[in-house]
């Protein structure tokens, strides 16, 4: 089976978003790109994440092209395409409806820095990209483009965009914008929320870079 050990993760990394409340229904989408092949797995379009096994998983070039699964590949397949043929830094992307992050979508904030776990999206904020329908090129345009110099964005209307080096970078994050969302609107509804400064996010990301070089 072709990227069979992207296909395992992708399974494992649905499920998780269904059991701890990520996503509901059959919303969002995951997916892994593998650089050396040029081939992405990603989930298959409307299915049950409890019952997907790695078959169903959908192997695509980047050109769009199904090249191994029985089944539809994801309707958001742009918008993970996109970010795999723009950027080299992106190897993994997690799309959810996770709650707050949503909240925020569809009252068209962006996510500042109430915590310092925003820094792992590598910026100071989460914007929002504009809304654009569900499963077309301009979604993926406008997630692109406000992807830019960060890892994470929310889509108005819609949901929460996680990218990273890898699955259980883009995964983390996905993760801890709905943490961060949930605080914010909490602080929120109770008064007004401390900002941390963008060298403070700074100082953050570079401990964050330590932290993880010391894991190897
Ligand atoms: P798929 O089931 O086609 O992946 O679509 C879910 C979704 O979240 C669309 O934005
Ligand atoms: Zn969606």
């Amino acid at each position: 089976m072709l990227l069979e050990k992207e296909r395992e993760q992708v399974v494992v990394y649905c499920q998780r978003m269904i059991s701890t409340g990520l996503t509901v229904g059959t919303s969002g989408n995951i997916s892994i790109y593998n650089r050396e092949e040029g081939l992405m797995a990603i989930s298959p379009s409307s299915m049950d994440y409890m019952v997907m096994e790695p078959v169903d998983v959908v192997v695509q070039d980047l050109d769009g092209n199904v090249v191994d699964s029985p089944r539809r590949p994801s309707s958001e397949s742009d918008l993970h395409l996109i970010c795999y043929k723009n950027r080299e830094d992106i190897n993994a992307v997690v799309h959810t409806h996770s709650p707050n992050t949503s909240t925020l979508a569809i009252l068209g904030w962006e996510l500042p820095a109430v915590h310092y776990n925003v820094a792992y999206s590598g910026g100071s904020t989460i914007p929002v990209a504009p809304y654009r329908l569900f499963g077309t090129m301009e979604l993926a345009e406008v997630a692109l483009k406000t992807l830019e110099g960060r890892y994470g964005c929310l889509l108005a209307n819609h949901g929460a965009l996680a990218a990273g080096s890898g699955i259980s970078h883009a995964y983390a994050l996905a993760e801890q914008m709905e943490f961060c969302a949930e605080i914010y609107l909490k602080a929120k509804a109770v008064g007004e929320p401390n900002v941390l400064s963008e060298e403070q996010i700074i100082e953050v990301i570079g401990k964050f870079i330590a932290y993880a070089s010391q894991e190897k």
